[in-house]
């Protein structure tokens, strides 16, 4: 089959690999018929992922139709439409009970190696390094899913594929970083980063009850989608004293009662990573520290990988922040949000600009790294 791999820094390939074949009684293989580009692909990308390895089949986002089945699947049959959630979590460690998906205990292959780089192992992702389980990923023509009883869940027909496939990481994401914001009724939220994390942080803060939401960023298009589609208020810089200053003129002094980091760690400068930033970018998760609220919630969806210089820690610590963070637990909010959908309370699609075909993967990387050409989100079809 035809699948996107990882050749090193800024260099993703169209090859032709081995089909999926079922591995474990409780696989199933995906005949992927959409498919998107993250922003968590672009840390791969831009080479800050440890212990990924040439060859490796990329993507985490992504759905279809099921072409096989383990014998030991009962949720699904041949021909079943489903979105699968970019974590793999067994159902059954301590973790996955207490709905801590992403923390899974059993569902990493490679624990001593994530053990190593992170002092515990995680749950495993798709198409996301070795330490995260080393698992081929979704842009791709076919996918190995595995505990397919636990993540997969099935999409109704009256749903499209672009309705339904933010359903596999951004939705949830933005949800559980607004969650994670301890949003109350009211509240003043302030988003960095409006990419696809950030647009739906901005739905997910309105949804929980959310007064004003007021993002950050500095690319035209996206700021302009969360004003006008979004109805966030917008600050158009990320000049660090131009963002702290406005912040306090817009809450008479106060800061706000929540921030939600949707950079990650981009905003470190990582060199060539975004052609629109200058190297040094000022740090998103500094700004928050500084403008939040004394007291305030401060909720980390961004991803970081490896360590992270100039964070003013002393200011956190002073002010009584309250921080939490990390990768979505994707399985606890699947239900609810296909949910929303359904009942047409949010139409995801909105945040698609690029539709391209999987044979153009190269090239919509670089699109959607650059912010080329008003890029916000790009679906791949195989
Ligand atoms: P993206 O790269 O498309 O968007 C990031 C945005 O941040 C860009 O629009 C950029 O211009 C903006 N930005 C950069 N520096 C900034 C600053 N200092 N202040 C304000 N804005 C700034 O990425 P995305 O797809 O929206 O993802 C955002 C982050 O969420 C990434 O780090 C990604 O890895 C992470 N993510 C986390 C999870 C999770 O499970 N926690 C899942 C998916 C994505
Ligand atoms: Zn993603």
């Amino acid at each position: 089959m035809k699948a996107l791999c990882y050749h090193g820094k800024e260099d993703v390939r169209i090859d032709n690999v081995p089909d999926p074949k079922i591995e474990d009684p409780q696989d199933i293989i995906i005949k992927v018929t959409s498919t998107a580009i993250c922003g968590s692909d672009l840390h791969i990308y831009g080479d800050l992922v440890p212990t990924m390895k040439e060859g490796d089949v990329l993507g985490h986002e992504f759905m279809g139709e099921v072409v096989e089945l383990g014998k030991e699947v009962k949720k699904f049959k041949k021909g079943d439409r489903v979105v699968v959630p970019f974590t793999i979590a067994c159902g059954n460690c301590d973790y996955c009970d207490d709905h801590k998906y992403s923390l899974c205990d059993n569902s990493n292959p490679n624990e001593e190696l994530c053990r190593e780089n992170l002092g515990h192992s995680i749950s495993g992702l798709f198409g996301f390094s070795h330490m995260l389980g080393g698992f081929s990923g979704g842009q791709a023509e076919y996918v190995r899913v595995p505990y397919a009883d636990v993540g997969p869940i099935k999409v109704p027909e009256s749903l499209t594929d672009e309705q339904s496939l933010f359903l596999s990481d951004i939705f949830p994401t933005g949800y559980m970083g607004a969650e994670n914001a301890d949003i109350k009724e009211g509240d003043t939220v302030a988003i960095w980063g409006c990419g696809p994390v950030g647009q739906f942080a901005i739905q997910s803060a309105w949804m929980l009850g959310a007064k004003r939401v007021i993002a950050i960023d500095m690319i035209k298009e996206r700021l302009d989608m969360a004003e006008k589609h979004s109805k966030a208020e917008v600050i158009r810089t990320v000049d660090a004293d131009e963002v702290y200053a406005k912040l306090m003129e817009m809450t008479g002094g106060k800061g706000p009662d929540c921030c939600i980091d949707a950079v990650g760690a981009e905003a470190h400068g990582a060199e060539g990573f975004n052609k629109n930033l200058d190297k040094a970018q000022p740090n998103a998760l500094a700004q928050i520290f500084k403008s939040c609220k004394k007291g305030g919630n401060v909720s980390i969806p961004g991803v970081y990988a490896g360590e992270v210089d100039g964070l003013p820690m002393g200011v956190a610590m002073n002010k009584s922040l309250n921080l939490k963070m990390g990768q979505t637990h994707m399985q606890h909010y699947l239900d609810p949000l296909l949910k929303k959908v359904e009942e047409g309370k949010i139409d995801p699609s909105f945040i698609i600009t690029h539709r391209m075909k999987l044979s153009e993967a190269p090239e919509a990387y670089k699109k959607f790294r650059n912010k080329e050409d008003g890029c916000v989100k790009v679906v791949l079809t195989p």
